[in-house]
């Protein structure tokens, strides 16, 4: 079993704050694998959604909280 493929998630907040996490789906030439779960986050709180252990999981809500403000989040 290895690492086949990451998320990057990049949460950048008007107010300037900002902070990523990676993701890893672990798995093998034949079957793909589990998706690590969501973590929290240090800047933001953030909820997270995985339907399916082999699909990435998905950022449904989250939060800046130096302000409270809703940040804009990238996945690469
Ligand atoms: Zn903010």
């Amino acid at each position: 079993m290895g690492v086949i493929d990451t998320n990057t998630y990049t949460l950048t907040c008007a107010c300037g704050v900002q902070e990523s996490l990676t993701l890893a789906q672990y798995g093998s030439a034949y079957a793909a694998g589990e998706w690590q779960k969501g973590k929290s986050l240090a800047r933001f709180t953030v909820e997270w959604e995985t339907p399916l252990n082999f699909v990435a999981p998905n950022v449904t809500a989250a939060k800046c909280n130096a302000c409270g403000g809703t940040p804009e989040i990238k996945v690469s």
